[in-house]
């Protein structure tokens, strides 16, 4: 069997078709998932994060204001997303979905989600298509429950996983590795446990050769009780949003290379989608179905 993989229809909302978030490809993505029988016995589908849970790495008050469908308008234009009802619904399926797959990666070592990876929310409000860091907050359930003492996010998404660095600043126990375009957005970076900016347009040997120095090392170093790794394929050479030069081949390698490095340590990984943008979803779901691909070619 391939490992579980995490989705909710929920997490396709409704926004205007003209609109530059690539919305449709989580429905997508999800169709191709099942077409290559990476799916035999259905998906696994989340529970909505709850406000509790939510507090756990955000201000109450800013859970209360999205919940309630009240954000300021001026962090709604910094999220870029119309936070109707459907948008928050999202954001709270792709949340409880992340923290479902940290569950499954703990039980059977590795998990998917067809989400996540909204590294831009801080603390104290959304950014960048972002409205729950979900990564932050499933780290903070699964430590609140005792279940896990240390964790790594092994960020690979093009742009740098600022609100998961601002999220975590000063933490011991979370360790933040990002690997992302320097000159790409945010243009004010935070501050990870270790940042990697890429100059604009590297390629795949290049971009493999810095994963590969600092990885291994890495997990050797600290052997956390979970990995994150967001998968972002906004790396990709035809992204509209990134800066950089992958490959399709690229990015498979560099998934192959992240799950082999991590699981080959018995550490549990659970994988999230993060970016990837284009105003045709076809090409950018099949990149995101490369993750779970990679998954299962790991699993056997
Ligand atoms: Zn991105």
């Amino acid at each position: 069997m391939p490992p579980p993989i995490v989705h909710h229809p929920a997490y396709t909302a409704d926004i205007p078709a003209e609109h530059r978030f690539p919305m449709q490809k989580y429905r997508r993505l999800a169709e191709i998932l099942v077409a290559d029988g990476l799916a035999p016995a259905g998906f696994v589908v989340p529970e909505p994060a709850s406000a509790a849970e939510l507090a756990l790495a955000h201000d109450r008050d800013y859970v209360d204001a999205v919940l309630a469908l009240a954000v300021p308008p001026a962090i709604e234009r910094e999220i870029g997303l119309p936070m109707n009802e459907t948008v928050v619904r999202r954001a709270r399926a792709a949340t409880g979905g992340t923290i479902l797959a940290a569950r499954l990666a703990l039980s059977h070592g590795l998990a998917t989600n067809t989400a996540g990876g909204s590294h831009h929310a801080r603390s104290d409000q959304g950014a960048g298509f972002c409205t729950f860091n979900d990564v932050a907050v499933a780290i903070r359930v699964l430590m609140a429950e005792g279940r896990i003492g240390t964790a790594l996010v092994v960020d690979c998404d093009v742009h740098q996983g600022d609100g998961t660095a601002e999220i975590f600043l000063g933490d011991a126990n979370v360790t933040t590795l990002s690997l992302h375009a320097e000159k790409n957005y945010p243009v004010r970076k935070r501050q990870s446990t270790i940042d990697i900016g890429l100059a604009d347009r590297t390629e795949d040997r290049a971009y493999l050769a810095a994963l590969d120095e600092i990885l291994a090392p890495l997990l050797d170093r600290m052997h956390p009780d979970i990995v994150f790794y967001n998968a972002g394929v906004d790396p990709h050479a035809d992204d509209r949003l990134g800066r950089l030069s992958l490959s399709d081949a690229g990015l498979a390698e560099r998934d192959r290379v992240v799950i082999e490095a991590v699981r080959g340590r018995s550490i549990p990984l659970a994988g999230v989608i993060g970016g990837g943008y284009g105003a045709d979803v076809e090409p950018i779901a099949r990149r995101h179905a490369l993750l779970h691909h990679a998954a299962a070619a790991f699993a056997g």
